[in-house]
């Protein structure tokens, strides 16, 4: 039998305050994402998806078993672009990749909080390594997500609600502001290196 299991988060409740609050994390970890793999097990229980992969789920499923696997896989991947010691301009591959493509990384801050900040309703906004090398801001609303398409996720900021309206209410301009103090670019870095 098939059991997704809810990751532990990879930093403690309180480790990314001030920016994220230890109430947001106990939450959005806590109920928002274990609802998600709740949903998953119980969807695939008992059906041919038992066996399948997360992945595979993700790319050949459609409706509630699609919104529930792929809120699972984005989650999981967006706790891993948050860290205590993140933050700053990005160095190595990725911080080289930036500059290429939107001549610096103010620039390309600038380019991505308007993207972030402008998606109508629930979604996320990610930094990607697109099909032809180079890298783009990608928006996807509610539960989609990069894998289903040939971009390369390297980092994602959550822009549903629920991640910011403890903290910011609903301001989630500040959210983002914040968001810059926790960028783990060695996560993205890793992802980059992984496929280059
Ligand atoms: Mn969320």
């Amino acid at each position: 039998m098939s059991s997704f299991m809810l990751p532990e988060l990879p930093y403690p409740k309180d480790g990314l305050a001030p920016h994220i609050s230890e109430e947001t994390l106990a939450f959005h970890h806590g109920a928002h994402h274990k609802t998600y793999v709740t949903n998953l097990n119980n969807l695939v229980q008992g059906t041919e998806w038992e066996a399948a992969s997360l992945e595979d789920i993700i790319k050949k499923s459609s409706g509630a078993l699609f919104n529930n696997a792929a809120q699972h896989w984005n989650h999981t991947f967006y706790w891993h672009s948050l860290s205590p010691s993140g933050g700053g301009a990005p160095d190595g591959a990725v911080g080289d990749a930036i500059v290429a493509k939107w001549g610096s990384f103010d620039t390309f801050k600038q380019e991505f909080g308007k993207a972030a900040t402008g998606l109508f309703g629930s979604g996320w906004a990610w930094l990607v390594l697109n099909g032809d090398r180079t890298l783009g801001i990608v928006c996807t609303e509610d539960a989609r997500t990069p894998i289903t398409t040939d971009a390369i996720p390297l980092l994602v900021v959550d822009v549903w609600e629920h991640a910011y309206y403890i903290d910011y209410r609903n301001a989630r301009a500040k959210y983002i502001d914040a968001w810059w103090n926790l960028v783990n670019w060695k996560f993205a870095n890793e992802n980059l290196a992984k496929h280059r």
